[in-house]
């Protein structure tokens, strides 16, 4: 119904605050099936790229996902086009399971009237979301008591129930131990198999070990981009991460 590629289509996207242009004519494409990181040192535009992306912020140019133009629309109007976000401090519902933080998730948008309801069963939206997270064994478990990994999880978990083809995710493995940002790596990758997925990271060695494909920021604008490898031997890349 379009003539754009699937994923998401950034094209000369432009975010000034009071003059001072923090996103500079951003053009950046993230198909499905790719796992894509914005890098970029403390500055670049990362998070504001992905406020543009989301609504929370002012922004020209175009953005499109889904065949549709996201730019001009409200925040909650962009989430119900399949646009999902996560910060880096997991909001989850403390004092609930982790099978009601899915439920509450699953119906958000659909059927408020039976959010907390005794159900007999686990729809298989939330059953799948509990495999895919590793949360199986923690279904009745209070999120407040759960591992800071395992909520960072099932925040991710809440995007999948609602059907989230769009991910974006900020700095998903921090404070994670070893094994934790392991795991994550792997669920992004079950994750992006079918989703277009996109995770600002400062962590360079998560990023070699999970990322398909690598956009680096610099001054609002994009520096470099490719592979990994490509990245990392971009001479304007280690420029900017070593210095002169
Ligand atoms: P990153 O996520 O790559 O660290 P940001 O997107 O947070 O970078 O910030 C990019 C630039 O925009 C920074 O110079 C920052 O100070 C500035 N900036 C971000 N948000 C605002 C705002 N609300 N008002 C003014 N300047 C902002």
């Amino acid at each position: 119904t379009d003539d754009q590629p699937p994923g998401l289509t950034v094209r000369e996207l432009r975010v000034a605050f009071d003059g001072f242009t923090a996103v500079d004519g951003v053009d950046l494409h993230v198909a499905p099936g790719d796992l894509r990181f914005l890098i970029g040192p403390n500055g670049a535009g990362k998070t504001t790229l992905v406020d543009a992306v989301t609504g929370l912020v002012q922004a020209t140019g175009s953005v499109r996902f889904g065949g549709r133009e996201l730019l001009g629309r409200p925040v909650h109007r962009i989430a119900r086009l399949g646009v999902g976000r996560t910060f880096q401090t997991a909001t989850v519902f403390e004092h609930l399971t982790v099978l009601q933080n899915l439920d509450i998730a699953a119906g958000a948008d659909r059927r408020p009237h039976t959010l907390l309801r005794q159900r007999r069963g686990v729809p298989p939206a939330v059953e799948e979301a509990l495999t895919t997270i590793g949360l199986t064994g923690h279904a009745n478990r209070p999120a407040g008591t759960l591992a800071h990994g395992q909520k960072q999880w099932l925040e991710i978990g809440m995007l999948l129930v609602r059907d989230t083809p769009l991910l974006l995710l900020d700095e998903p493995v921090a404070g994670m131990s070893h094994a934790e940002r392991d795991a994550t790596g792997e669920l992004l990758r079950t994750v992006a198999a079918d989703r277009t997925v996109l995770v600002i990271e400062h962590d360079m060695e998560f990023m070699r070990a999970f990322a398909s494909s690598v956009t680096v920021l610099h001054a609002g604008r994009v520096l470099s981009e490719g592979t990994v490898a490509e990245v990392r031997a971009d001479p304007r890349v280690q420029e900017v991460y070593l210095g002169h």
